[in-house]
């Protein structure tokens, strides 16, 4: 999973483009769900938040370090719970 740090400036133009709808507006500013980020994988080449984000806030999370098999299954489980 992909993670926003607090250098985010809540310009929002990330959540619209997550194709796994894993961003939403947290407390103070934007958070990635672990759960449901797949680092874009299974939908797009990159990272789709990365590319759009004007401040480059957003990077793998050290807490959620996944291998592309693991990102792979997550986004097959997600897409069969649909
Ligand atoms: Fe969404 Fe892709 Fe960003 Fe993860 S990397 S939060 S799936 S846009
Ligand atoms: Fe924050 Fe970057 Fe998303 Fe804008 S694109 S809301 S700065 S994470």
């Amino acid at each position: 999973s992909l993670k926003i740090l607090d250098t985010c400036v809540n310009c929002d133009v990330c959540e619209p483009v997550c194709p796994n709808k894993a961003i939403s507006l947290g407390e103070e500013y934007y958070v990635i769900d672990p759960s449901l980020c797949t680092e874009c994988i299974g939908h797009h080449d990159e990272p789709q938040c990365v590319v759009v984000c004007p401040v480059e806030c957003i990077i793998i999370d050290p807490a959620h370090t996944e291998t592309h098999e693991q990102l792979h299954d997550k986004y097959t489980h997600l897409m069969e719970s649909k």
